[in-house]
Parts: structure tokens; sequence; C-alpha cells
């Protein structure tokens, strides 16, 4: 059986939206075809009429400042992300989590539109990108619209995207302005007043095998001394959706980092998070086991860095 009848590679995002909007059956967007590719010859996808492909679309492989935002093309390869020198320096949790997804091959040809489209609560991007408060930039046949992260999630794998739009890329907010230099190496920065920021990712994964972390955890922080200003934490797969821990976020906020802060933080965390069990991966109970350690972890190197 074929898995599609027509496939149209448009070289922009207006015609992409054509062409998913007018196709005679179910269409569907393409990048690296890593996720969609395997769903459609494993039956989880039904076959489409029409497949999409926009990887010659040059407006979504652009990686630029934009003002004072980072923009990051939706359909920038994870190994070029995890490689650039602006992802480094403004968006490190971000290289971390593009670095670790898959092999080589994979993170070659693997976007982080797709990675995000998919929508799966502990996707190493998704949950890199939403330490960061990154908002998407989504486009469809009525227009554009910056979209938060934590609004493009319904549910396990099920996006807010609208059938026809599309994510053209995402936008993260850099700290480093007003042409004031970094400090640290590619590590934290900082705006000359004392507070500096860092981000970090990590995760937990069987050696081999599964595609998925068992748990991963992404940190952004702003320091100022020995406080902890502001403090983002996502952590995956804490729900439904890509989860932020905000109940733990709202208790560390213009607090001393100490051990006393971070226990209480923690038993915020594990009150507000729900890991459930992944036939492949690891029992709620062991995430539960884990959470604690990850936090300490992530949350130490994110903390030095912006020291
Ligand atoms: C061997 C292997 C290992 C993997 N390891 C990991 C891992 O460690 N961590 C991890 O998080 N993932 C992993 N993945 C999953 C996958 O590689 C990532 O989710 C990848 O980022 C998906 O991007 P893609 O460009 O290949 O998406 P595609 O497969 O092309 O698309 C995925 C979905 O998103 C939609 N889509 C794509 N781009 C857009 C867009 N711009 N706008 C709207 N919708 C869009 C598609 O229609 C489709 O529904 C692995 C996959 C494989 C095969």
């Amino acid at each position: 059986m074929n898995l599609w009848q027509q496939y149209i590679r448009p070289t922009t995002v207006a015609e992409a939206i054509t062409a998913l909007t007018s196709a005679p059956g179910p269409a569907l967007p393409l990048a690296g075809g890593t996720d969609i590719l395997l769903d459609l010859q494993q039956g989880r996808h039904s076959p489409v009429h029409t497949i999409v492909d926009l990887t010659e679309i040059p407006e979504m492989k652009s990686l630029e400042l934009r003002d004072e935002r980072l923009f990051i093309g939706a359909g920038v390869p994870l190994s070029r992300i995890a490689r650039d020198p602006l992802v480094v320096t403004h968006a490190r949790a971000l290289v971390e989590a593009c670095d670790l997804v898959g092999g080589p091959q994979v993170r070659n040809v693997a976007t982080l539109g797709g990675n995000v489209a998919h929508a799966l609560p502990a996707a190493d991007g998704t949950i890199g990108l939403l330490c960061l408060d990154a908002e998407a930039e989504v486009t469809g046949l009525h227009g554009s619209r910056c979209v938060p992260l934590p609004e493009l999630f319904v549910g396990p794998g099920k996006s807010a995207l609208q059938s026809g739009e599309i994510i053209v890329g995402f936008y993260i907010q850099t700290y480093a302005q007003g042409g004031v230099p970094l400090t640290g190496t590619f590590l934290a920065a900082g705006n000359g007043d004392g507070r500096t920021y860092a981000s970090c990712f990590k995760r937990i994964m069987r050696p081999q095998g599964v595609a998925l972390p068992i748990i991963n955890l992404a940190i952004w922080l702003e320091r100022n001394g020995n406080t902890i200003k502001q403090i983002r934490i996502a952590v995956g797969p804490g729900g439904a959706v890509p989860f932020r821990a905000r109940k733990a976020e709202a208790f560390l906020a213009d607090r001393p980092y100490s051990d006393e802060t971070f226990k209480t933080a923690l038993e915020a965390l594990v009150a507000e998070v729900k890991f459930r069990t992944s036939a492949m991966r690891a029992t709620s109970e062991y995430r539960y086991h884990l959470v604690g350690t990850l936090l300490k972890d992530t949350l130490e190197t994110a903390w030095e860095r912006a020291g």
C-alpha cells in the first residue's frame, strides 16, 4: 500500500500552507521524517494523500538574532542547533538537549519543529525549549501568530496546531543585551548589574534502544549573588503534556540557594509532577526515585554556570 499519493516540496511558507490546505485528501507536513515516516510505515499513522516536505524553505532554516531574541527556524536540523555559536551563547539547555537526541544520523536530519510538533511530553528538544520560555511562530491560512510553548500541547502526541498550520520557528529571549560582554565562556550571560543567567539540560537514559529518555530535566535561572531571582524548571515526562514545575519555581524565586531551599523545592515538584509508567522505559516509581538526583544535578550546574 502506498503511504502517500503525492509528495510536494514547496520553497516558501505560503506555498506550504497552500499545499496543505488545498490537497484533495489528508495532508501532512514532513521535516526530517524521523518520527513521521516510522509512524506511517509502522501503521501508527494512516496513509495520507499528500506529504508536504518543509526542508526546502529557507525561512525555516534560518538561525539568527532578531532584535533581542534568538530565532531558530523550525526546519533547522538538531545537529546544527547543537553547534551553533548563537545557541551555545544564549540557550545552552537547548544545545545540550539537541546534542543528546538519537545518534548523529538522526540529529543530522531531525528538526526542532518536528520534535515539538510531535508533542511528546519527554521530547528532549521540547523540554530544553520549555525552560527557555520559548514562543513558537505558527502560520496558517489566516496568518501568523506567536504561541507560548505550553499552549502548543493538548495531550500526549497531540498538538494544538490546526490542520494546515505549521510552526515556522521559535523565539527565545536573550540576556546579553546592549553590547555587555558575557561572563564566563559561553556559560552565563549577564547584563552588567550583578544578575547573571544560565541554563542546563540533563537526562537519564537507558544505554541503548529506545528513543526517549527515562526522565529529562531543564533549568533556566537568573542569579544575583547567592540568590535565585527567577527560575524555570521543565521535566519530561512529567504529565500528559510537557511539564513546567511552577510550584517549585515559585518557591525558589527570590530565595538563597541552600540545601534547605532545595529540599522544599523538591517536595513541591514531587507533589505536582505526574510521572506515569512507560512500558519500554521506566515505572512511575522509578521516575519519582530519580527526579531528586536529576533536579539537584541540573540545578547545581545551572547555578555554577551563572556564577
Ligand atoms: C533512532 C531514533 C532515535 C531518537 N531519539 C530521540 C531522542 O533521544 N530524543 C527525542 O526527543 N527524540 C528522539 N527521536 C525522535 C525524533 O528524532 C525527534 O522527535 C525529531 O526531532 C523529530 O523531528 P523530524 O524533523 O524528524 O520530524 P518529522 O518526523 O518530520 O515530523 C514529526 C511530526 O511533526 C510534524 N511536523 C514536522 N515539522 C513541522 C512543522 N514545522 N510544523 C508543523 N508540524 C511539523 C509532522 O507532520 C509530524 O507529525 C528519535 C528518533 C529515532 C528514529
